[in-house]
């Protein structure tokens, strides 16, 4: 089941504009991949503001075929469940990340967490896929600015809130949290971010500089 948490209204609403940022539009649009009702939304405003196909950002559809394309394959990727067959990518994520999981060179980042880093963009912006194993969970932490997070496969929880397939959240630096995978499987997420993140608990905050310094870079 996906489609139960979705962007802001001003999220959708700037994408449809084609004024959001273009890692957060990959994260919208791999949202959109398994949500109609944002999908829609989009569409209703693309029309409502005229916005031509062609002039949405490069994160999103370049080509009227393309969303054809998209469109058509929409029931199928809602029905994909194996996270490691590269046609269960999200297509807009297909274009930045080659399509089997497993082979990218996934770096550590914590006891049963792994990332691969997609980008780096301007004004800040990283997008990174994240490799949560069964029951591990992100370090907890808060943010220096926002930070999108849409679940490509499996599903984590945060607080009681539970992230499935599709989902999408939005934290800012009012939020402190420990996301934790599932019991289900091993939950892929792409985690867009405007600032480095802000490590809690004892060993995060001796860590946090270095991981700040390194970000820096
Ligand atoms: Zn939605």
């Amino acid at each position: 089941m996906s489609g139960q948490h979705h962007p802001s209204l001003e999220i959708i609403g700037d994408y449809a504009a084609g004024s959001l940022p273009e890692p957060v539009a990959l994260a919208l649009a791999v949202h959109m991949s398994s949500c109609s009702a944002c999908r829609m939304a989009v569409q209703k405003l693309e029309v409502i503001g005229g916005v031509v196909l062609d002039e949405l950002p490069p994160a999103a559809m370049d080509t009227e075929a393309e969303l054809d394309r998209a469109l058509s394959s929409l029931d199928e990727a809602k029905s994909a469940e194996s996270p490691s067959e590269p046609s269960d990518l999200p297509h807009a994520l297909l274009r930045r990340v080659p399509g089997d999981l497993a082979k990218l060179p996934w770096r550590r980042v914590a006891r049963g967490v792994a990332e691969f880093a997609i980008d780096n963009y301007e004004a800040g912006y990283r997008a990174k896929l994240l490799r949560i194993q069964s029951g591990a969970s992100v370090p907890r932490h808060t943010h220096r600015g926002e930070e999108y997070t849409v679940v490509i496969a499996g599903a984590f929880y945060d607080s009681d809130v539970v992230y499935n397939k599709g989902d999408f959240a939005e934290a800012d630096p009012t939020v402190r949290h420990q996301p934790i995978a599932t019991d289900g499987g091993v939950c892929y997420c792409l985690a867009v971010t405007n600032a480095p993140l802000k490590l809690l608990g004892p060993i995060g905050r001796l860590i946090d500089p270095l991981l700040r310094r390194r970000a820096e870079h």
